[in-house]
């Protein structure tokens, strides 16, 4: 039986890689270098490289299998990245983002170690089933994380699918390239707001991190006399969600609606995912998910007015338990996925 594996979360600023035992925990602190993402595909292999290297030394013993987390289009399949937004290289007047990048096979020839990889988001939702609130026994968890965008995965069980499926434990729904589970993209609003994808009224384009800051800041301008302005130094610049948060706490209304507002479209969101997938649990990770009670009260709200109550009855909505290294887990689960089917 392996001991450990290597969880790797390559993000469009640092790589981060750590030794993981079968329960999930962390045999060393994570390595971390900087991904210079921007710099070409030759020093980014380079810095990952590096960081598996080390985290390799700092645990002082071999992974049976390599894990990766990266943001993208990711054909786990084949190990190829098929879109990765976040990095390329500068040619001339165009930056050429990575397109069919054969990620894993370079990793493959130089450490001789297995390597899976998948999308950050999905793999964050599997991290959380095998290691956070999921207990590696629920029936299904559909997992949304909230920042800079908003990411998903949904993991499903046998007990989700009728006829002949084989697997135990909870397996992430990929699709036929790999690209399922975009749920930041659910439209809530056919009429709504531009999308960074190009769509109008996904969910991210209300509830991702700038939309957030954008209704603080209208917000505060409607009230000058709010707690928030008054955390902000009067100026919305520095609104920030944690500071929105901040305010909440201290029972600020203009904060309170805020994220009474953003719980709701995020609330519309969940409905959807519960309806099609009748997950056990919902969970919310990222950054922003620290919000707390404001925003998951108006979530729960949101659910009750829009999920069908008999699937609502079965499913809990709940902040993920493991925020932190969300990438690092979710690669170790994968690879955990990858030595126990050999
Ligand atoms: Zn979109």
């Amino acid at each position: 039986m392996a001991a450990a594996v290597i969880g790797v979360d390559l993000g469009g600023t640092n790589v981060r890689a750590a030794m993981l035992n079968r329960a999930g925990n962390l045999l060393a602190p994570p390595v971390q270098h900087p991904s210079r993402a921007q710099e070409g595909f030759q020093t980014t292999l380079e810095q990952i490289l590096k960081t598996i290297r080390e985290a390799i030394d700092t645990a002082g013993e071999m992974p049976a299998a390599i894990g990766m987390a990266v943001p993208g289009h990711i054909d786990s399949s084949r190990g190829v990245v098929r879109w990765a937004p976040n990095f390329g290289e500068q040619r001339g007047e165009i930056f050429e983002v990575w397109r069919d990048v054969p990620l894993a096979d370079a990793i493959r020839a130089e450490l001789h170690l297995p390597v899976v990889m998948g999308n950050d988001a999905n793999l964050a939702a599997l991290g959380e089933y095998y290691y956070g609130v999921g207990r590696g026994q629920a029936r299904g968890l559909v997992m949304l994380t909230l920042g800079t965008g908003i990411g998903g995965g949904v993991v499903l069980t046998r007990h989700q699918v009728q006829g002949n499926a084989q697997w135990n434990g909870g397996v992430l729904l990929v699709g036929a390239s790999g690209g399922a589970g975009e749920l930041g993209h659910t439209i809530i609003n056919f009429a709504g707001p531009r999308c960074g994808c190009g769509a109008r009224g996904c969910v991210e384009s209300y509830a991702k991190r700038d939309a957030i800051v954008e209704l603080a800041r209208e917000a505060v301008r409607r009230a000058p006399n709010s707690l928030l302005h008054a955390l902000s130094g009067g100026d919305p610049a520095n609104i920030t969600p944690a500071l929105v948060s901040q305010a909440a706490a201290q029972g600020d209304p203009t904060a309170l609606a805020l994220w009474r507002e953003v719980g709701a479209y995020l609330g519309i969101a969940v409905a959807n995912f519960i309806n099609i997938f009748n997950p056990e649990i919902v969970a919310i990770g990222g950054q922003i998910a620290k919000a707390g009670a404001p925003l998951f009260e108006a979530i729960h709200q949101a659910v009750r007015d829009y999920a069908l109550p008999t699937l609502l009855q079965d499913c809990q909505i709940v902040p993920a338990e493991r925020i932190e290294d969300a990438g690092i887990l979710g690669g170790a689960a994968l690879a955990w996925q990858y030595v126990e089917a050999r």
